[in-house]
């Protein structure tokens, strides 16, 4: 029988091929991103409470009530912003799932979705599977910023979203409050709604300040925003996020959710709840700048050539161009079999595969990982 394609995307997807071939080559894995640390005990205290506690059935569709509170009373504390529970918050499990129902609330056949390249591999399968198409714009390195006039070219009658993402994974580039506005003034007379990918709000450096599009009004009320707190609280496993948006938006998103996975899993919910309103932990950003910094001055131990730090997220991209001049994929599978460091190519993350010969790394592991792979690395020179 031969079943529909139903995206054009081929293969497993990078994330998958690249951590398969770290295990099977015994290779430190800074490809995948996910911390190789533990969680907080306090968290894992909690999920433990959750399960014994009988917080084992279905939560309600939108989220234990609990949970959306937590989220509300912390943009508020966070961002000075009013987000109401009920009507704008909606748990999701993982960001993944919250950018595809985000999509497919708003997508028809023939629809046309613009996003940034390079771009997180799931969004223009995800478009496609809603019969739309996707129309890649290049972001302009090597700071990888936004080049306005080809987000304005590429829009037409078609264009119904547009997904943008900062921090951005994989380039580390962070959008300015410029930035915001100048997409503000492109869509003002349009009907194209924002997908803003913020799973690494709370990783930016160096004192900058994250915006969220939550925090422009105008934007806002086109506007989906989606995070994870797998990226926050080193639980990527959990598979938990939430999708915030107005509430014409947020009735979409839930009519499709509830036929999706319908609600999202409880102990987990209930656990990051409990978490969330008594959190100490030392703000996410200052420890991964540390370990940013770390891992930067390592590298100048290695022939790689870094660009530019990244300014967020917890990748950074590098250069092999004082190495060699294979394919960038061809080069991230020779470091893992020959090397034992298993990285991300970045042409991984063009529909086009464009091949700059640039592959990233995920930093945020241990500094033992850290300094063990850059002691890897050092052989190359
Ligand atoms: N967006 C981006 C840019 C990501 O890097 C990731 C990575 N995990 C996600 C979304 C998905 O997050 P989740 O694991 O919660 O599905
Ligand atoms: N977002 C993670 C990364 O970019 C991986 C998520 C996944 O494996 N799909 O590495």
């Amino acid at each position: 029988m031969n079943l529909p394609q139903k995206h054009s995307a081929t293969g497993t997807t990078i994330f998958t091929v690249m951590s398969a071939l770290a295990t099977q080559h015994n290779a430190i894995n800074l490809s995948q991103g996910f911390p190789d640390f533990p969680l907080d005990e306090q968290l894992a205290k909690l999920l433990h409470e959750a399960a014994h506690n009988g917080f084992n059935q279905y939560a309600p569709m939108p989220g234990l009530p609990l949970l959306r509170q937590a989220v509300a009373d912390n943009f508020k504390k966070r961002y000075n912003l009013d987000i109401n529970a009920d009507t704008e918050i909606t748990i999701t499990p993982g960001a993944t799932y919250g950018i595809y129902t985000a999509f497919t609330s708003v997508l028809q056949p023939g629809d046309e979705a613009i996003i940034l390249e390079p771009a997180y591999d799931s969004y223009i399968p995800n478009i496609e599977m809603n019969g739309a198409k996707a129309v890649p714009v290049s972001l302009v390195a090597p700071d990888f910023h936004v080049d306005w006039n080809t987000i304005k070219a590429a829009i037409t009658p078609k264009t119904k979203a547009l997904i943008l993402n900062t921090p951005h994974n994989p380039t580390g580039a962070v959008w300015t409050k410029q930035d915001w506005d100048t997409l503000a003034g492109i869509v003002r007379n349009t009907d194209i709604v924002i997908l803003s990918d913020e799973v690494y709000e709370q990783i930016i450096f160096d004192g900058q300040k994250h915006y969220s599009v939550l925090e422009h009004p105008e934007l806002r009320q086109r506007s989906f925003a989606l995070f994870s707190f797998g990226k926050v609280f080193h639980n990527t496993g959990w598979k938990i996020g939430y999708c915030i948006a107005p509430p014409d938006f947020t009735i979409a998103f839930r009519r499709i959710h509830q036929f999706l996975s319908f609600t999202v899993n409880t102990p987990g919910q209930y656990a990051l709840a409990h978490y969330i309103m008594n959190n100490s932990a030392e703000p996410l950003h200052s420890m991964m700048q540390k370990k940013r910094d770390y891992f930067l001055e390592l590298m100048k131990q290695t022939p790689f050539t870094i660009h530019k730090p990244a300014a967020g997220s917890y990748f950074q991209v590098a250069s092999y161009e004082r190495i060699n001049s294979m394919p960038d994929m061809e080069f991230a599978q020779w470091l893992t079999k020959e090397y034992g460091v298993a990285t991300i190519p970045v042409s991984a993350f063009y529909n086009n595969k464009k091949d700059d010969k640039l592959i990233r790394f995920c930093f945020a592991k241990k500094e033992d990982t850290l300094m063990e792979a850059v002691e890897r690395l050092r052989k190359l020179s």
